[in-house]
């Protein structure tokens, strides 16, 4: 089994790919093919998808619809809630050092997260979320596109890939956050369910990705939660690269 990593080693990964100066984190870049700079990336945050909802059902998902090689790193999370979570992957701090545990820190924080530092920089960012954390972006980014929350998590998650689809003549530098599968296991729905919807939205987010030749990087932001699977706070980091095999 290849080293583990931290959930903080992925902001300067991704500030790598995209060659930006980014000098925020404590956490330090994954080591990474040259030929991957440079290129627009889109990463998607799936809600919940640790590692080991992805062995036992994302990495045969994700292997169908990619048809082909890509590349997963481990990484260990020191959050088990979304806010602080997404706060370290999109700052490369740990949650003590970011220092954010709710939508409401976010605004009050003058961290320099890396959807701002991209964008100040000239990579035109999109961050597509919940409306509470997308407003949160919104004096970093000229366009955020907030979705706003709603009972029915799949239509949710539909409007945000949907959201997803539409920016990705216009930007070169996607982040997204979907929901349903954390919403299915706080309400106890079983693993098929689960895995149905899981593979739905990563077919959708690979075709989405794969159309207009970004790199595609997914992760999850923390442990599951409720008793369908034990919690891992291992979780995945995929690079998939569609122009060639990574
Ligand atoms: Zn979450």
């Amino acid at each position: 089994m290849s080293d583990v990593y931290k959930q903080k080693d992925i902001a300067p990964t991704i500030a790598k790919i995209l060659d930006l100066p980014y000098n925020v984190p404590t956490g330090e870049s994954i080591e990474i093919k040259e030929k991957i700079i440079g290129k627009k990336v889109i990463l998607a945050i799936i809600d919940c998808f640790d590692w080991n909802i992805y062995e036992k059902y994302g990495r045969s998902i994700l292997k169908e619809a990619v048809n082909g090689f890509f590349f997963e790193y481990r990484v260990s999370s020191n959050a088990s809630k979304t806010s602080p979570a997404i706060a370290t992957i999109l700052t490369g701090l740990d949650p003590d050092e970011h220092s954010i545990s709710s939508t409401a820190d976010v605004e009050s924080s003058d961290i320099v997260n890396l959807p701002r530092f991209a964008e100040m920089n000239g990579v035109k960012t999109t961050v597509v979320m919940e409306a509470k954390g997308a407003n949160t972006f919104s004096g970093d980014i000229k366009e955020i596109h907030p979705v706003e929350d709603e009972e029915d998590i799949i239509e949710f998650d539909y409007k945000i890939l949907e959201n997803v689809r539409k920016s990705i003549d216009r930007f070169s530098f996607i982040v997204f956050h979907i929901r349903t599968i954390d919403r299915f296991l706080h309400r106890g729905k079983g693993s098929g369910i689960v895995k149905n919807e899981l593979e739905k939205n990563i077919k959708k987010i690979v075709n989405i990705a794969q159309s207009s030749d970004f790199l595609l990087v997914i992760t999850g932001d923390h442990k599951s939660h409720g008793d369908t699977f034990e919690g891992d706070k291992i979780l995945p980091f995929l690079i998939i690269n569609f122009s060639e095999n990574y």
